[in-house]
């Protein structure tokens, strides 16, 4: 069977050749005789991979040394619950925006622990634009600003960070890589792997390391940020498969020109699907024009049953998961780092053909 352009939201594509290197060390890891799946976490190689997976990640992303660098399991949902019980007093109060279904998650697992407050949303518009916080909005005593820097379901993407005074905090899941952020403009990112850095199963998290203090005991040791730096990533066996992927991964984007190269070709792609949509009489993109995402692309065709009949078809193509989300309908465009402009050019053609087809006379 041929591989497809696999349009998915996550776990996404990744490029052949990190494929093909996992294929070639399967059985063996080169030095350890045995499959970096059966391999101690504390033995000497897997030592290796986890320091180069971080030396990459810091060089890629110029993450400073007053940053510590975590690689957990439980997703970017999980970090929801572990920032507030880290940086927040149960009294506390932590400033949200609501950009997304993913940004309304993390504002409901904060309000379990704190006083969790919406200063800003887009729910008005079906999160089509990204909403502008507003000083006066902000409660004088929040201990951050949390925003999603790439909303995967809606499509929109900041392309200027909020700068209010307040620590920021951001869900970086569908945007770091993809994009070069100034690490320093925040105290805390994180981001769920299987976007843009690799498989299922491992989370990002960058966090400036005054912010670890004592927590209280009703905290879990698991999701303690001070436990978790003080290990290493390893106060437990940690996801060794996936942040092996996850280097093999980081070490492609670097040989391949690190992430302003992404982001230039995560732009052209996006840049060459929009300018499609924008001249079309048939298609409609969803996001705001100066909030649009340059990795999820979302669309509507003149009537919903058309959207199915659209990824069926170009399912037969293989151009795969084109459709939009379950609570979004339409059509979404996943052109993550490991997409080739071929397969977007692919769907380019795709559309013009589903187009000529189903154009009302
Ligand atoms: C995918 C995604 C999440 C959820 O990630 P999990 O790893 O499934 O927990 C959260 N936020 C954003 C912006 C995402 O794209």
């Amino acid at each position: 069977m041929e591989r497809v352009y696999n349009f998915s939201a996550g776990p996404s594509m990744m490029p052949l050749p990190v494929l093909e290197r996992a294929q070639r060390d399967l059985l063996c890891y080169p030095g350890a005789g045995c499959s970096v799946m059966e391999m101690s976490h504390r033995s000497p190689a897997f030592e290796a991979i986890i320091e180069r997976a971080e030396a990459d990640l810091r060089a890629l992303c110029a993450i400073p040394d007053s940053y510590a660098v975590l690689f957990l399991q439980g997703g970017a949902t999980t970090q929801f619950s572990m920032i507030p019980m880290n940086l927040v007093d149960r009294a506390g109060t932590a400033a949200y925006v609501e950009t997304d279904e993913f940004a309304k998650k993390a504002i409901r697992e904060a309000a379990r622990w704190c006083n969790a407050v919406t200063v800003a949303s887009s729910a008005d518009k079906k999160f089509s634009y990204i909403p502008e916080v507003r000083a006066e909005d902000l409660p004088q005593n929040a201990a951050y600003l949390h925003i999603t820097v790439n909303n995967t379901l809606f499509g929109t993407q900041y392309h200027r960070l909020p700068q209010l005074g307040v620590p920021l905090v951001g869900d970086l899941s569908s945007a770091m890589l993809g994009q070069l952020y100034d690490i320093e403009d925040f105290v805390l990112i994180y981001a769920g792997a299987q976007k843009n850095m690799g498989p299922a199963g491992v989370t990002v998290v960058v966090l400036r390391r005054d912010l670890l203090r004592d927590l209280p005991e009703e905290v879990p040791t698991m999701l303690d940020y001070k436990v978790q730096v003080a290990g290493r990533s390893m106060h437990n066996t940690p996801p060794c498969w996936g942040i092996y992927m996850t280097g093999l991964m980081l070490d492609w984007i670097l040989r391949e020109g690190g992430v302003e190269e992404m982001a230039r070709r995560n732009n052209e792609k996006s840049g060459l699907l929009y300018e499609f949509l924008d001249n079309s009489t048939f298609y409609t993109p969803t996001a705001r024009p100066q909030d649009r995402s340059n990795m999820n692309i979302t669309f509507t065709l003149p009537d919903e049953a058309l959207s199915d009949l659209f990824a069926k078809g170009a399912a037969a193509r293989g151009l795969i998961n084109l459709k939009g989300h379950r609570l979004v309908g339409g059509i979404r465009a996943n052109v993550y780092n490991a997409m080739p402009i071929e397969g977007v050019r692919a769907l380019l053609a795709y559309m013009k053909d589903f187009e000529m087809e189903h154009r009302m006379p």
